[in-house]
């Protein structure tokens, strides 16, 4: 029998996602279960989103959370490098194969003709693709173009007519019709390869056996099936999981729930409670127990059990499945230990006291001045944000432009942070006193505190946001078409 081999392959583009530590936990206990090997790859082909801070995090929460793997670009493997970006010449290879069988085509065309097309395609109510333009070149043209350096990409050849059958593990059979499936581009004009292209190559590549992502992928398995066949490769076992839901049945998202990971870290969950109830969703041990390891999951995994109705990432329930741990696996030492390690990391530590040295006068000072550093939330309500000149609909504003712009920020700097508001301030006409006021009450609690700016810096972007969040709520909320109209206003600020 051939070895298992699954992978998580993420995408350094933004924060630790749960969603991502969900799949790489299934991923984790089947290869394991069946004594294979769980391979991280990172994909960062799209050089413009790829941020290294961000495969940082993303290795980080993975291990935080118990998640590690067997090969990866940390980690000696044969099947390596494990980083898309170092596997260009691989790709440039595999181009070429498919180029020489007449499978893949130069395509010259320019966006503006990409977009008329498309305008012309949704009027007349057609699926909007690219029409084959680049197919009727001849040889002799594609070589002058490209001997003259005209940019291009390279598409795959995809059929017009029929279906493509593939085998899902926990749906069966899954039919698409080939009509709506566009002739993917398959290498881009600065000459590096689509997510689909270098997916499928590296996936063979490295010997992946079975392909375990999220319910969102499906729909490009035609494309990835075609490129299996097109390379006469065997293909993989595919098993789409169920996407994780807000409790609305949503799909989840950070407008609605904490997705950060280092947001689960910073309010203070334990790693092993929150991988158990990322087991939950979608899968039931056999012996109906909720409370279970990653090892106990391991021995019993069975893939053909998960469920497919979209499993809820419920916090409230999650935060019971982490009290358990507390008071059953923690003991009084362990609890001393992890909350101290937790809430008093010597990093933590050393950008408060700086802060708290200027304003105590005594030890029995601080609780009072810090406690908004290790709380979940603050204790505020709607009087703590009056103020002689700002409406409650003004301070709205202030909180959501911070926060979009916050989360907007490459890099979280003290510095960045500063700019940002004064930046803020200086476009709604208002001086920096008013317009830090709300944001003083919804992330210390308090008006005066210490500085909003250093506090926002320390506590990170995900503990600012729901800070920000529960003040907005606070103050009355934002309707659906109150947001939009705070979105235009934002946006034309610039
Ligand atoms: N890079 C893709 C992502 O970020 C991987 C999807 C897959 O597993 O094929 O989700």
């Amino acid at each position: 029998m051939t070895e298992i081999r699954t992978r998580i392959a993420p995408s350094p583009t933004g924060d630790p996602h749960v969603g991502t530590a969900y799949i790489a936990l299934f991923n984790r206990c089947f290869a394991h279960r069946h004594g294979g090997k769980f391979v991280l790859r990172i994909e960062d082909t799209d050089q413009v989103r790829s941020a290294e801070h961000s495969e940082e995090d993303i290795l980080g929460a993975l291990k935080w959370l118990g998640l590690d793997w067997d090969e990866g670009p940390d980690l000696a493997g044969d099947y390596g490098p494990y980083r898309q970006s170092e596997r260009s010449a691989i790709y440039s290879d595999h181009i070429k194969i498919l180029l020489a069988k007449g499978h893949a085509f130069h395509c010259f065309c320019s966006i503006d003709r990409l977009h008329q097309v498309r305008r012309e395609q949704i009027e007349n109510k057609q699926q909007p693709g690219y029409d084959g333009h680049c197919l009727q070149l001849s040889q002799d043209e594609i070589q002058s173009k490209l001997k003259s350096g005209d940019k291009h990409v390279i598409r795959m050849k995809i059929p017009r007519s029929g279906e493509c059958a593939f085998n899902d593990l926990l749906r069966g059979e899954v039919r698409i019709a080939w009509e709506q499936i566009d002739m993917q581009v398959l290498i881009k004009s600065d000459g590096l390869p689509t997510y689909h292209f270098a997916n499928v190559v590296d996936d063979h590549l490295m010997a992946i056996s079975h392909v375990i992502r999220g319910e969102e992928w499906i729909n490009s398995v035609p494309k990835h099936v075609l490129l299996y066949q097109y390379f006469e490769w065997e293909a993989p076992i595919f098993c789409h999981m169920p996407l994780l839901r807000n409790p609305d049945k949503s799909k989840l998202s950070k407008r609605k729930n904490p997705t950060s990971i280092n947001y689960y870290l910073a309010m203070g969950y334990l790693p092993q409670a929150v991988t158990n109830y990322l087991g939950m969703m979608g899968w039931t041990m056999p012996s109906g127990e909720e409370k279970f390891s990653i090892d106990e999951m391991t021995s019993s995994i069975d893939l053909e059990r998960i469920s497919l109705g979209g499993p809820i990432f419920d916090i409230e329930k999650l935060d019971w499945l982490n009290g358990k741990y507390i008071r059953e696996d923690l003991s009084d030492d362990e609890f001393v230990q992890r909350f101290s390690q937790w809430a008093f990391s010597s990093e933590k530590i050393a950008a408060i006291i700086p802060l708290l040295k200027q304003r105590v006068e005594r030890f029995s000072d601080v609780a009072n001045l810090a406690q908004f550093f290790i709380s979940a939330e603050v204790q505020i309500s709607v009087e703590n944000f009056d103020h002689k000149s700002l409406s409650a609909e003004e301070m709205i504003r202030i909180l959501q432009f911070s926060l979009w712009r916050l989360e907007g920020l490459n890099e979280w700097s003290r510095d960045g942070i500063e700019k940002c508001f004064q930046d803020l301030a200086n476009k709604l006409g208002l001086k920096i006193r008013d317009f830090l006021f709300p944001l003083f009450v919804a992330i210390t609690g308090n008006a005066i505190s210490i500085s909003v700016i250093e506090s926002t810096a320390i506590l990170g972007i995900d503990i600012t946001r729901s800070r920000l969040r529960q003040a907005i709520a606070i103050l009355g909320g934002v309707s659906k078409k109150a947001a939009k109209n705070l979105e235009k206003e934002f946006k034309a600020l610039g």
